[in-house]
């Protein structure tokens, strides 16, 4: 029982390799988490490719991680093994600096935490987490169904919660994927009067049977002229990585309406006096902490929210990741372990 089964990457741009390891110890602050289920995400690729800057290898990817946690470094308070727990891209912050004082823990400026990036992730048996990066995950949830939520679920949830919009608003949800599949279902299900916009006619039923309101085909319509027609959008949730997509929708926003960006796209070319007339604007969001997490999971439970999901076994690396990054996978990929 002293070895492990992971995943992990020798060098920026290597394959996958399937080796064991000891299983870690939790040092002080930490817990040691026996892995059930971890998602495939597209920020994966970060440390697959080495493009996140001071990567240091081997590196075990994976930042949507469920599992159980079986050991408990020292000084660790509130949590026992035994307990379910999930951790996300945020890895931990320090509490001490001018930031977290702020109560902004996502933007930490002395200790820089990612799961998966600065210390080994989820694509294995085990993990080693920081305690005040844990969330909660309630019984009702699977580990396979959990695991998208800590990363492209506390995104979406955590970004529209915080946009500004009220019950009763046009929020668009520009993108269908991954990200846009749980975007939808939480903005119809936080009471939104909720616009799905993605490529193609035959994603339509899809989009109503998550809770779409209306949906725009922005092959064959123009989405800025759409959602002016339906009033203007209080909000738009940009899940696409193409600035071109998001800039062919700013137009549709109405009065004090924001575009708020989660898609990491390469540029964005606006026209600034079209944001004039409008007083409206463009705002990134950041996923969350571990209480974002939990807030996720919680609500994901009270109103039927899940992703949908292809499951592979953790060997299945390759096909699991080729899925994902090729846009295929319906809607996200999920790795278990089988623990
Ligand atoms: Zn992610
Ligand atoms: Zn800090």
């Amino acid at each position: 029982m002293s070895k492990m089964r992971a995943v992990q990457v020798s060098r920026p741009d290597g394959p996958f390799e399937i080796v064991e390891r000891e299983i870690p110890e939790p040092a002080a602050g930490t817990v040691r988490i026996k892995v059930q289920a971890c998602g495939v995400c597209h920020s994966d690729s970060l440390t697959k490719s080495g493009h996140f800057p001071g990567i240091s290898y081997p590196r075990i990817p994976g930042h949507e991680i469920i599992g159980i946690i079986d050991a408990v470094g020292a000084g660790v308070a509130g949590w026992t093994p035994g307990q379910r727990a999930g951790l996300g891209w945020n890895g931990g912050y320090c509490g001490y600096c001018d930031n977290c004082r702020r109560g902004n823990f996502f933007a930490c400026r002395t200790a820089t935490y990612i799961t998966g990036i600065t210390s080994d992730g989820g694509y294995a048996d085990y993990t080693i987490a920081r305690a005040e990066a844990l969330a909660r995950v309630p019984e009702e949830l699977s580990a396979t169904e959990a695991a998208p939520l800590m990363c492209a679920g506390i995104t979406t949830f955590n970004c529209l919660r915080n946009a500004g919009a009220r019950p009763g608003d046009l929020v668009a949800v520009l993108g269908l994927g991954g990200l846009g599949h749980l975007g939808v279902q939480y903005a119809s299900k936080m009471g939104f009067r909720t616009v799905a916009i993605a490529r193609g006619q035959d994603k339509e039923a899809l989009a109503r049977s998550l809770g779409a309101w209306r949906y725009i085909d922005s092959r064959e319509q123009d989405p800025a002229v759409e959602l002016r027609r339906l009033g203007g959008a209080k909000v738009v949730l940009a899940t696409v990585t193409a600035g071109d997509a998001m800039a062919a929708v700013l137009g549709g926003l109405g009065v004090h309406g924001t575009l708020m960006v989660i898609g990491a796209a390469a540029s964005l070319q606006l026209s600034p006096a079209g944001l004039i007339a409008g007083c409206t604007g463009i705002q990134g969001w950041y996923s969350g902490t571990s209480i974002d997490s939990e807030d996720t999971l919680a609500f994901s439970v009270l109103t039927g929210v899940r992703p949908m999901n292809e499951v592979f076994a953790l060997e299945q690396v390759d096909e699991a990741y080729e899925r994902m990054l090729s846009g295929k996978a319906r809607f996200r990929a999920v790795l278990t372990t089988g623990n």
